[in-house]
């Protein structure tokens, strides 16, 4: 086999992406996926770019949302994705829905009639020793290499279950009701004691939350997902099942806190907040994960004192989702630090969603496509929602409680001197996606070179 080749598993949304960047810079590129032979229990065909379950790429609005940035982003570049998604695309108001089989048709279509690509069929079970390959086989990953995977990584640094707890952004939460501290005032830094934000609830509060919990909608398993996380991570409302008490002995336990903003009243339970991202601009409710519909996730947690008007960057979920700890895991060009000639793309670095997956496979695409041709990319600036993403799955996430996220302004530094609030934020969205439309198209032409074949 020769060194120059680019080996790609998995040709779903990030694998496809990822080979035809790879092919425009003139790379040759081997996709190897394993349908029709292996299926998943959510797949249906044997196309490239399967959409295994909604036909949306959410909304196309580049300059209000992350994820219509994101679609921008990919258009600028060049994305295979994007050009077929806007090519087979439905009415849907302002996002962006797609005919699935028309668009994954024409995937499968471009990829197999470029002359550099060449897809081959069946599953890859072990990790290559040697050449350039890029992992792309998403939440859905064979059993087999799953376990090579975690025999290289340590079975701790993959997961097999998401557990994701909702995510708010640290500007809505009411500091007024909230304090921080850790519980026992523990640790070794003033900011390490702080570390927590804490939601107090009386008796009256606490019932009325747990009638909430036991009344809400919830979602179900897909045929296929089995509940074998059930043990570590119980949903919410599955503990509130258990009986009334066990979540005020669980993740709302009032120990070891005292109400800074009124010492004198005990609290009956406490929701406890922890900081997900290094800039501080989002924070998790701690054990919170559940299987809620959205709908009622907003409702019920805007019951929270302190919540009343939060935004939430990401609600919770709990789903069949093979993914590393990539914080630890990943470089930042996207290669198994224990084994760089191996990059991995695509939902299973810990990102989310159809967009996000395909963004990281465009960015991996390149970083191998360049690497191959003598030269190294480096990734986007972090004001990008690429450059957030990849910025925040490989360094800015905090790695000990890793779940997988969606693109959201949330991971974007915050801007100098625009209003902070919900006044200020149409103005603070557009500011972030006219500083992030600068600065692609400035990586874009900067980095154009390392893409050239000579
Ligand atoms: C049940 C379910 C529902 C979902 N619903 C949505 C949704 O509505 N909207 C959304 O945005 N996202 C959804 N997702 C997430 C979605 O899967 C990802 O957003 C996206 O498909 C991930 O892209 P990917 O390229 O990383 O993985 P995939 O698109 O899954 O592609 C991975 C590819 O790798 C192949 N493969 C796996 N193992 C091997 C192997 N060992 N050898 C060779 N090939 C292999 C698979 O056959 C597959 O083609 C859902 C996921 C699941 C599991």
């Amino acid at each position: 086999m020769s060194d120059q080749e680019l080996h790609i598993v998995g040709g779903g949304m990030a694998g496809s992406e990822a080979a035809w960047q790879a092919a425009r810079a003139g790379v040759r590129v081997v996709i190897h996926e394993m349908r029709p032979d292996v299926g998943t229990f959510a797949h249906k065909t044997g196309d490239l770019a399967e959409m295994v379950c909604s036909n949306s790429f959410r909304s196309d609005d580049d300059e209000q949302n992350a994820v219509g940035l994101l679609h921008w982003e990919m258009r600028q570049a060049g994305g295979l994705i994007m050009e077929m998604a806007d090519r087979h695309s439905l009415p849907a108001g302002g996002a962006l829905a797609v005919d699935r089989d028309g668009f994954s048709a024409a995937v499968t279509e471009r990829l197999r009639a470029h002359p550099l690509v060449r897809v081959e069929g069946g599953e890859i079970t072990a990790l290559p020793e040697a050449g350039h390959w890029i992992i792309a086989t998403g939440p859905l990953t064979s059993e087999g290499l799953g376990q090579a995977i975690a025999a290289e990584t340590g079975a701790e640094a993959l997961a097999f279950f998401d557990a994701i707890a909702p995510i708010v952004y640290a500007e809505s939460i009411d500091m007024g009701t909230v304090w921080a501290q850790s519980r026992y005032d523990k640790g070794e830094t003033d900011e390490e004691r702080k570390a927590y934000l804490n939601c107090p609830m009386d008796k009256v509060q606490y019932e009325a939350f747990i009638d909430a919990l036991l009344a809400a909608d919830k979602t179900e398993f897909h045929e296929g997902e089995t509940a074998g996380y059930f043990d570590g991570c119980l949903p919410i409302e599955v503990m509130a099942e258990r009986g009334r008490e066990t979540l005020r002995h669980g993740p709302m336990k009032p120990v070891g806190l005292t109400n800074a903003h009124r010492p004198e009243d005990k609290p009956y339970a406490v929701v406890q907040l922890r900081r997900d991202n290094a800039l501080g601009t989002l924070f998790n409710i701690v054990g919170f994960q559940t299987k809620m519909k959205y709908g009622a996730q907003t409702e019920v947690f805007r019951m929270i004192p302190g919540l009343e008007n939060a935004s939430f960057a990401r609600l919770g979920g709990i789903h069949r989702n093979t993914f590393l700890n990539s914080p630890t895991l990943l470089d930042d060009r996207m290669r198994l630090r224990s084994r760089p000639h191996i990059r991995f793309a695509g939902q299973i670095t810990g990102v989310e969603g159809y967009v996000e997956s395909s963004a990281m496979g465009l960015l991996a695409g390149r970083m191998a496509a360049a690497e191959i041709l003598g030269r190294d990319l480096p990734p986007p600036p972090p004001e990008t929602a690429m450059g957030a993403l990849i910025h925040h799955i490989t360094g800015g996430a905090e790695a000990k409680t890793f779940q997988p996220m969606n693109v959201n302004f949330g991971l974007f530094p915050p801007l100098d001197g625009v209003r902070g609030g919900r006044k200020g934020r149409k103005d603070r969205y557009k500011g972030y996606t006219d500083r992030a439309k600068e600065l692609w198209t400035a990586w874009l032409a900067e980095t154009r070179a390392d893409l050239a074949a000579e």
